[in-house]
């Protein structure tokens, strides 16, 4: 029996299983199987092991998942020749580049060249924008999968106060526009903000996606606040950490994230359902 004043737990390992099962259930039912073709160059061991769990999530989801390994020392013009002939295949409905890329290729040019129709991790300027402006696109799976995580959760956006700590392009703006979206009244804090204890302890909502193991304290989080924890930070020992000191916390929130198992599992789950979702789009 946990402690009064311990908050709920939300279960992102379990919640990415039941999408993940929803997912393969529909794409069981449809009359073709939709292709994910994930390109990782060079061999840096972690992005190794996250394209490795992508293509097994996506063939246990029953898509044709494709992994294209180049070498480190591919030139860009070969890497753009790849994406060309992907976006000219029909039976690919999504392409994804793993980041980071070696330092003779240039990210942007690559992430542009992608057809926005396929661009699953939704970081096309075309689907940037979109976001931005609040119209239809493909969104970057990581906040949508804290947005998954708080519907499950039965936490609604609406009308709440939501703190979003960091403004990347992969996490903390593309989420605070998904806030946005669903009505939330929404603040970005980041490296040069004056008062960031003062800042979330006004959140109902506190996202945090900085990448410093324990930056936020318990004595930052307003009581029965919901706090959603994006960072994954490795410590000396090799575990993982969060932003957030989960054990003080948990005596404060309402309901938080755990890392590992928390925002993580959902990531690969929204790729699917992106995948799934660009293919129904495009045929
Ligand atoms: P990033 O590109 O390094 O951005 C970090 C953001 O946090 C920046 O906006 C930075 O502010 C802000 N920041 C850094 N230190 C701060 C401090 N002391 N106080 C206030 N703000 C601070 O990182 P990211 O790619 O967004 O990733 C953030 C974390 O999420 C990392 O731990 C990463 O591993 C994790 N992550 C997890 C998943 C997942 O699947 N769960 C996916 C992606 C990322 P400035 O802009 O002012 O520099």
């Amino acid at each position: 029996m946990p402690p009064a004043g311990t908050a709920r737990l939300i279960d992102g390992k379990a919640v990415a299983a039941e999408l993940r099962a929803a997912l393969a259930a529909r794409i069981a039912t449809l009359p073709f199987r939709p292709g994910l073709a994930v390109i990782l160059v060079g061999d840096d061991p972690a992005s190794a092991v996250y394209v490795r769990n992508k293509d097994r999530a996506a063939a246990a989801a029953g898509l044709s998942a494709h992994t294209i390994r180049l070498p480190a020392t591919t030139p860009e013009p070969v890497l753009l020749a790849e994406i060309a002939r992907l976006n000219a295949d029909p039976a690919i409905d999504g392409i994804l580049v793993q980041l980071p890329l070696p330092p003779q290729i240039a990210t942007q040019r690559v992430l542009a060249a992608i057809d926005p129709a396929k661009d699953v991790d939704g970081f096309h300027p075309l689907n940037v924008g979109a976001l931005a402006a609040g119209q239809p696109g493909l969104v970057p799976c990581t906040p949508l999968g804290v947005m998954r995580l708080l519907a499950a959760a039965g936490v609604a956006p609406r009308g709440a106060r939501a703190v979003v700590l960091g403004r990347s392009a992969i996490v903390g703006r593309p989420m605070a526009a998904l806030l946005l979206a669903a009505d939330a009244t929404v603040t970005v804090a980041h490296s040069r903000t004056r008062d960031l204890p003062g800042e979330c302890r006004r959140a109902e909502i506190l996202i945090a996606a900085v990448g410093h193991a324990g930056l936020v304290r318990g004595d930052w989080i307003a009581p029965g606040a919901t706090v959603i924890d994006v960072g994954i930070n490795r410590g000396a020992d090799g575990k993982r950490a969060g932003d957030v000191d989960f054990a003080a916390a948990r005596e404060v929130a309402g309901a938080i994230t755990p890392v590992p198992g928390g925002v993580g599992p959902m990531t690969i789950a929204c790729l699917l359902e992106n995948t799934l979702t660009a293919a129904l789009r495009r045929r």
